[in-house]
């Protein structure tokens, strides 16, 4: 049997600063803050937002239903700690979903979320050699990896292809043939090429 191996889910964990809240401050106003801290990367898939076109979410980590609804913790529909870059993939799985009716109570019974710019988030998941994502063997990981939908392939693709960029990028190529022979063997590696006829 092959055993699957291991790949780190983040190579680097974001960088949150602490911002006191600004009440006058519209969520919306954070995006560079938050594109810095992140690096680019969605807070939930790690995506990077160079691959992805569209412009990447502003995401309530305690969604604005749930805020909405408990009268005591409106300051987190525009406190910076509460925010998370994400593509718009995961901002879209994860939506409205919260394990209660608290803001506090981010985790019931093994189910819930955790905080993306929490160190303990990287731990959650790896990725195959594939770029696939995996949860770990808690509950609590398989939880959040199927409610943010982290095995869609989607994932798994923009990783390959930050990879194979990457590789392109770090050769000094001299001519046109040769990057598209690199080109080849590398989409080669990532992507099933050979099923195309
Ligand atoms: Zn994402």
């Amino acid at each position: 049997m092959m055993t699957m191996s291991k790949i780190k889910f983040r190579v680097n964990d974001p960088k949150k600063r602490e911002l006191p809240y600004a009440p006058e401050r519209s969520y919306k106003s954070y995006r560079s803050e938050l594109m810095e801290d992140f690096q680019g990367r969605c807070g939930y898939c790690n995506s990077y937002f160079g691959i992805i076109k569209k412009d990447y979410h502003i995401d309530h980590f305690v969604p604005q239903r749930i805020i909405l609804k408990s009268r005591t913790h409106n300051h987190l529909l525009n406190d910076y700690k509460n925010l998370v870059l994400s593509c718009p993939t995961c901002n879209g799985s994860k939506s409205g979903k919260w394990p209660s009716e608290d803001p506090d109570k981010s985790i019931v019974s093994e189910q819930g979320f955790v905080d993306p710019s929490d160190q303990s988030y990287s731990d959650m998941f790896f990725r195959d050699n594939n770029g696939r994502i995996h949860p770990n063997e808690s509950n609590l990981a398989n939880y959040i990896h199927k409610e943010l939908k982290l095995y869609l392939r989607k994932h798994q693709i923009v990783w390959s292809i930050e990879n194979v960029i990457s590789i392109l990028k770090s050769k000094e190529l001299n001519d046109e043939n040769e990057m598209l022979t690199l080109l080849l063997s590398l989409l080669t590696e990532h992507f099933e090429i050979d099923k195309f006829n």
